[in-house]
């Protein structure tokens, strides 16, 4: 029944976990594995019960002291309909020193390692302090059911505190990331025929000007000495991309209604709602007076581990890092955090190669991920301190 690391990852990258889709075939799948090695499971069903986020643990019970270890992924993959795929993006092909499929890297190669090593311990009897785990849904539309576990944890039930989320980073240990507030700016017009404007109220010209005070915003973040930049020496500031426009149904017809996608990433200890009121002040008077609602996405707040905490010390010792690393994607751990977690991001597989064709993850990075992995969980759940 139990397979090896590799013959685990073609299993779960089987599954066509886009975020798009239901991840319960997945979810069941995990759950059954970790059952039958003997770990206590349980399936946390989304809101619309379509997705769900599988928590398990092996060893003693979570109790107030928090020890012990938790390692989290998310089952979600982004889309491969890209063209340049060798081969079905949902099948693992092994090709030489790689194994390559949607989700190799990002992120089913450390799931597949966090699985096997909780089974393994689930067996061995020798944990002293909890291994759990954390997998979910929709962390590629925004952390989505990250923020959703935390919402819905009871407060009474301990986890342990301190988190590996195994993304992508080359094995090195990152501990900060930024957050990614996500928006969408809806103006509202009237449509009419375009031989009779005077009937319509055009939405698409003043989303022009809405997009100039957008940018006009953007050159102003850049310009600001926020706390943490020293953590993101290549981009410094809080950047906030103009990602998608969209308005009008044809060219004889003024268009009722435009909408701008916003994403905006800040520092940690940055505040989203402040970001959120200086995109509002912004773009409402630029909107000369045209009804404008403003949608918030998803806000997955940044991340920030203490570099002196155990877990970051104890990692970085690990793979001898000696340099503070952060990440320029956010993670479930920003989400994490707001639990009491210490969240490191550390995984197998190069964040260069996710979300591209023939995404792949090395051999070699499985092989280390496990012994790196493995002697993290000796580290927390097994040695007394
Ligand atoms: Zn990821």
């Amino acid at each position: 029944m139990s397979l090896s690391d590799a013959e685990l990852l073609e299993r779960l990258v089987a599954f066509d976990t886009t975020s798009s889709e239901s991840n319960l075939p997945m979810a069941d799948y995990v759950a059954g594995y970790l059952r039958t090695a003997g770990a206590q499971v349980e399936l946390q069903l989304s809101p619309e019960k379509d997705k769900a986020n599988v928590v398990a643990s092996v060893g003693p019970v979570a109790d107030g002291s928090r020890r012990g270890l938790v390692l989290s992924g998310h089952m979600d993959v982004v889309p491969a309909r890209e063209g340049g795929w060798r081969h079905s993006p949902f099948e693992l092909a092994n090709e030489g020193d790689r194994f390559v499929a949607r989700g190799a890297c990002d992120m089913k190669g450390f799931l597949a390692v966090a699985m096997n090593l909780a089974a393994e311990r689930a067996g061995s009897a020798s944990l002293r302090s909890p291994l759990a785990l954390i997998f979910t849904f929709d962390e590629e539309v925004g952390c989505l059911g990250a923020r959703y576990f935390v919402e819905q944890w009871p407060a009474a039930r301990s986890l342990p505190a301190q988190a590996i989320i195994g993304e992508p980073t080359s094995l090195s240990v990152a501990r900060a990331h930024k957050g990614h507030l996500k928006l969408k700016i809806t103006l509202e017009g009237r449509s009419a025929h375009s031989g009779y404007p005077h009937l319509g109220v055009n939405a698409i010209e003043p989303a022009a000007s809405v997009v100039d005070a957008l940018a006009h915003l953007r050159r102003t973040l850049e310009t600001e000495q926020v706390d943490g930049r020293d953590l993101f020496p290549e981009v410094p500031f809080v950047p906030l991309n103009v990602g998608t426009i969209a308005g009008g149904s044809a060219i004889n017809v003024v268009p009722d209604r435009c909408t701008i996608e916003v994403g905006i990433r800040p520092l940690p200890g940055g505040s989203s709602a402040e970001l959120l009121e200086r995109v509002r002040a912004a773009v409402t008077p630029a909107a000369g007076g045209l009804p404008l609602t403003i949608e918030e996405l998803s806000d997955t707040p940044p991340l920030l581990l203490p570099d002196d905490s155990a877990l970051h010390r104890y990692l970085c010792t690990l793979v001898d890092q000696k340099a503070d690393e952060a990440v320029s994607f956010a993670t479930d751990g920003g989400w994490f955090q707001k639990l009491g977690m210490d969240c490191a991001i550390f995984g197998p597989g190069a964040i260069a190669v996710a979300h591209r064709p023939n995404e792949w993850i090395a051999k070699d990075d499985l092989v280390r991920a496990r012994l790196l992995v493995s002697q993290t969980i000796d580290h927390f759940c097994v040695e007394v301190h």
